[in-house]
């Protein structure tokens, strides 16, 4: 940005995020208002010079004037700039997180997605089974708490691997590119495990649950739109082949070391 433009953005639209950046800015349009003030003041003294008297006290009338005027109103301004930043922080995060659970939401999951990143990106869809006869037994509000309470159980046991969100419905997932399958998969079994020997309390009675996952592989140049889709189809294999278990994408399998293979496909 040209330094002009820089500077009238500074004054006129300051980003002011914390009581440091107001100070800084108060003390800033203080100064810069002197400068001018005095600059004309001086200028005006020495042109029309009468005594050495007078355009000092007429300099000094300037400075306690600019001073007086110019950091209360720069002081309000920023104030206001600082409030209007922190709603919009504020609303930038609800936008981005799923207001049942506290997850992030599709969202902010779709952003994570797109962040370049060096590494391959593991991508693991997660879904309740069966989960429309919990609502119908046990009620929408106990459908509700069980929501809420995979989403803590996905975040305690997956978190540490990458971002875990919601979805959408009863779907959840977690976007890793910091983990390999090798642990990854450990981890969504024994997740598999405690949801199923889980009872979950919901004010209409005791609910148990199981979950299948879907888990795609991709190298970094590669759209997300692949390994979603690659993610999502071994989640419907895993539906197909009994439910309660995690089904791998092709390229997923080839990727797992031999010794975790054998496990395969008996994952849960
Ligand atoms: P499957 O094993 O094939 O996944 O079967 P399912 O019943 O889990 O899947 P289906 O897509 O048929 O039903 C999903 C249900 O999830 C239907 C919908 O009422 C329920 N659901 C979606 N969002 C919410 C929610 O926020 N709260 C509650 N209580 N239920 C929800
Ligand atoms: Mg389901
Ligand atoms: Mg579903």
């Amino acid at each position: 940005m040209p330094p002009v433009r820089s500077f009238l953005t500074r004054l006129t639209r300051p980003t002011i995020a914390s009581r440091r950046d107001l100070v800084r800015y108060v003390v800033f349009v203080t100064v810069f208002s002197l400068v001018v003030a005095l600059a004309i003041d001086i200028t005006q003294q020495l042109l029309f010079f009468s005594t050495w008297t007078t355009a000092l006290r007429s300099w000094a009338v300037t400075v306690v004037a600019v001073t007086v005027i110019a950091t209360p109103v720069a002081t309000m301004f920023a104030r206001a700039q600082w409030e209007l930043q922190r709603a919009k922080d504020a609303l930038e995060d609800l936008s981005r997180t799923d207001p049942l659970t506290g997850l992030p939401n599709r969202r902010a999951l779709m952003e994570a997605s797109e962040a370049p990143t060096s590494r391959t990106m593991v991508l693991v869809i997660a879904d309740i089974d069966r989960f429309k006869a919990v609502n119908d037994t046990y009620g929408h509000r106990a459908g509700d708490a069980v929501l809420r309470a995979v989403g803590r159980i996905m975040t305690q046991r997956l978190a540490s691997h990458g971002l875990v969100g919601r979805l959408g419905g009863e779907e959840f997932a977690l976007i890793s590119s910091n983990a390999s399958l090798d642990q990854i998969i450990p981890a969504l079994r024994d997740l598999l495990r405690a949801i199923e020997t889980t009872p979950f309390v919901t004010p209409g009675g005791a609910v148990r649950i199981t979950m299948s996952a879907g888990v795609a592989i991709r190298d970094q140049s590669e759209p997300f739109e692949r390994l979603y889709s690659e993610a999502d189809e071994a989640l419907y294999l895993a539906k197909r082949s009994g439910r309660n278990r995690i089904e791998l994408s092709a390229r997923a399998r080839e990727a797992l070391p031999a010794d975790q293979q054998a496990d395969h496909p008996s994952m849960a």
